[in-house]
């Protein structure tokens, strides 16, 4: 069942990893072996030999240039034969979305509350995974990177959850200006696999909630507006571009509490590996949800108790730093990177397999990612409600056109 929920066309390929041991105990027994990906799909975009070493003012360490260029050697070998992934499964991302709904509170809008609109969203969770289902390379240039961010090249560009740049082509600037400078440590770009010209990139997913995170914002503002001088249909529709807008914000913030969703490693460890964690290239898809699958769903009643009622993230009001909810998705983001290594400990310790009761141990970890998200998740659409001003413009068009009796007319927006 769970495999019709596959996209086959990810952001990310998954590499014939050339630092791969199959064959070794733990998941390479468990996971099977086939890739998922459609072969007229299927491409090598992601296994992004790319990184940003570039120049000093960036204030790049020593080592991870050089940890990095040997990875990028080799992974510039891997770019054939390649099975994509992506985050979480269609109903991991449901269940995200219908735990966050369960801790928003009584003042939050009550059209959120219908069957309906809770259904709507939940649906939309999984909506941006959708988006991989055609060729058509712009729109995958767009979305494909709006998944995941590989927060090691970030740090290797010298940036930190303070001075990640919030407006994302900032960032890409700052990239390519690393490159331009010292192209000699970026990796290499294979054209012929680069169609979509996103081997580039870093991945966006901090400016992707961010951004979404400002579209349910304007939702609210407007809606604000229209309940106060709209008609019922506009009303309506207000509340309908909220509940999509929501729903598509859940998939990202989900997407961010997938470990392998802020790592180069995303799909298996690259590089120098003195610890010796697996380089199965079906580990990420074995995460996204087929150790779910293996060892069953999360109960959500249980999940539902670690999570408290959604409250205000930040609020920079007017006059505030324009960068807080930014900083505080970074912040987020960045933190879920720190679990990067413990999910590669814990299959390294077999506690992934989800044979026995140790390979159910690591059952935990995830499930506490998933709470994470929730919660998060809550707490940003609270936030959005909360701070939403009313759209002024809009408020003074429609009291206009109720005094002049013309109801009829077009609303101005
Ligand atoms: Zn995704």
């Amino acid at each position: 069942m769970v495999g019709m929920y596959h996209n086959p066309q990810s952001a990310r390929g998954a590499g014939e990893n050339p630092f791969a041991s199959f064959g070794q105990m733990g998941l390479a027994a468990a996971m099977p072996p086939e890739t998922r990906a459609r072969p007229e799909l299927a491409r090598a975009d992601s296994t992004r030999a790319r990184g940003c070493s570039g120049p000093a003012q960036f204030g790049l360490s020593r080592a991870l240039p050089m940890i990095f260029a040997r990875w990028l050697v080799c992974s510039a070998v891997a770019l054939a034969g390649l099975a994509p992934v992506k985050a979480w499964d269609y109903e991991t991302h449901r269940l995200i979305c219908q735990l966050a709904l369960s801790c928003l509170p009584t003042n939050f809008p009550a059209f959120i509350r219908a069957p309906a609109a809770q259904e709507r969203i939940a649906f939309l969770g999984g909506e941006p995974d959708r988006w991989r289902n055609v060729p058509d390379l712009t729109l995958r240039h767009f979305n494909g990177p709006d998944h995941y961010f590989d927060t090691e090249l970030a740090i290797l560009c010298g940036f930190s959850p303070d001075t990640l740049p919030m407006f994302r082509y900032d960032f890409v600037v700052q990239l390519e200006r690393a490159r331009a400078t010292q192209p000699d440590k970026f990796p290499p770009v294979n054209e012929a696999k680069n169609a979509d010209r996103t081997q580039q990139l870093a991945g966006f997913l901090p400016w992707a909630i961010t951004e979404q995170f400002g579209k349910v914002k304007s939702g609210f503002a407007y809606l604000k507006a229209y309940e106060e001088a709209g008609t019922a249909e506009e009303v309506s529709n207000a509340q309908q571009n909220i509940i999509y807008a929501m729903g598509v914000l859940a998939h990202y913030v989900g997407d961010a509490t997938q470990p392998l969703h802020t790592t180069v490693h995303y799909n298996g460890w690259v590089g120098p590996n003195p610890r010796g964690y697996t380089t199965n290239t079906s580990f990420h898809r074995w995460i996204d949800g087929e150790y779910f699958l293996k060892v069953g769903m999360p109960d959500p009643a249980l999940l539902r108790t670690r999570l408290r009622p959604a409250r205000v993230l930040a609020d920079p009001g007017r006059n505030g730093p324009p960068d807080v909810i930014f900083r505080e998705v970074v912040k987020f983001v960045f933190a879920q990177h720190e679990q990067v290594e413990p999910l590669y400990r814990l299959e390294k310790a077999g506690k992934l397999t989800g044979e026995g009761a140790l390979g159910r141990e690591g059952k935990a970890m995830l499930e506490g990612q998933l709470v994470r998200a929730a919660q998060f998740l809550a707490d940003l659409w609270y936030t959005a409600h909360a701070t939403a001003p009313v759209d002024t413009y809009l408020r003074t068009q429609l009291q206009r056109r109720a005094a002049a009796g013309a109801a009829a007319v077009p609303a101005p927006k």
